[in-house]
Formats: C-alpha cells, sequence, structure tokens
C-alpha cells in the first residue's frame, strides 16, 4: 500500500481506491459501496469523505452533512430497486456492534426484518 494511505481509516482507503471496493455512488461529500460481508441481499454503506469517528463525535457544523447521508442513502435505496422497504442502521461505539472507526450508515433491503433490531 502507498506512503499516502498511512493514517485513513479503511473507508477512507476504499472511497480514495487504495484498496478495492465496490463504490456505487459518490459524490463531493459522501461515497456509498458494497459491504464486503453483507447482512441482506442489499447492503450498502453511506460514508462520510470527512473521517467522522462516530455520530457522538459529529459536530453542529456537520449537520448539512449528516442530512446528506440520509438523502444519499434514500436515493442509493430507490437505484438499488428497494426504495419502498429498507432499514437503516448507524452503529455507535463498539458495545453496540460498530467495528470501523469511521462514521456509516447501514442500508438494507431484501429480506424480512425484525423489529426490535436484535
Ligand atoms: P460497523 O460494525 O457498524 O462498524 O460496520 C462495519 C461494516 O463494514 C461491517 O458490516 C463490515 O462487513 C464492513 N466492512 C469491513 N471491511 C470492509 C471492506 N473492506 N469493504 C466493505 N465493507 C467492509
Amino acid at each position: 500500500m502507498s506512503e499516502a494511505s498511512e493514517g485513513k481509516t479503511l473507508f477512507q482507503k476504499i472511497i480514495d481506491r487504495d484498496i478495492p471496493g465496490t463504490i456505487v455512488y459518490e459524490d463531493d461529500h459522501c461515497a456509498a459501496f458494497r459491504d464486503i460481508n453483507p447482512g441482506a441481499p442489499t447492503h450498502i454503506l453511506v460514508v462520510p469523505r470527512k473521517p467522522i469517528p462516530r455520530l457522538v463525535d459529529a459536530s453542529d457544523d456537520d449537520q448539512a452533512l449528516l442530512g446528506h447521508l440520509m438523502r444519499t442513502a434514500a436515493k442509493v435505496a430507490q437505484d438499488e430497486g428497494v426504495g419502498d422497504a429498507f432499514r437503516l442502521v448507524i452503529n455507535n461505539g463498539a458495545d453496540v456492534g460498530q467495528t470501523v472507526f469511521h462514521l456509516h450508515l447501514h442500508v438494507l433491503a431484501g429480506r424480512e426484518f425484525q423489529w426490535p433490531p436484535g
């Protein structure tokens, strides 16, 4: 891996194409790519270019960005043909299952879901 990718989060490396990923959408503020270990037939991660570690680390200055991530998740779901039935998940913290500390929205669809989530 190049020196330039040192210090980047895993998801920055995917967005910057330092490592492989299946990117399905990108713009100036975020990118969306397929989860490598999908938990549903459609499982896409929407990730800001800015490497905010967790949702609680976002500031008031990030408010528009957070809204943009939600809008992007909805667009990605529509592009995938699952715009009428999808679930968004954000894991905030290792205790609830966050494993990559670069904020991301999971877009999940294509199977039955339970409520409350497990
Ligand atoms: P979380 O547990 O909420 O932090 O979600 C991290 C997600 O990143 C998991 O669903 C992983 O399967 C996914 N993931 C880990 N490594 C990669 C990768 N190289 N490419 C795509 N998705 C990944």
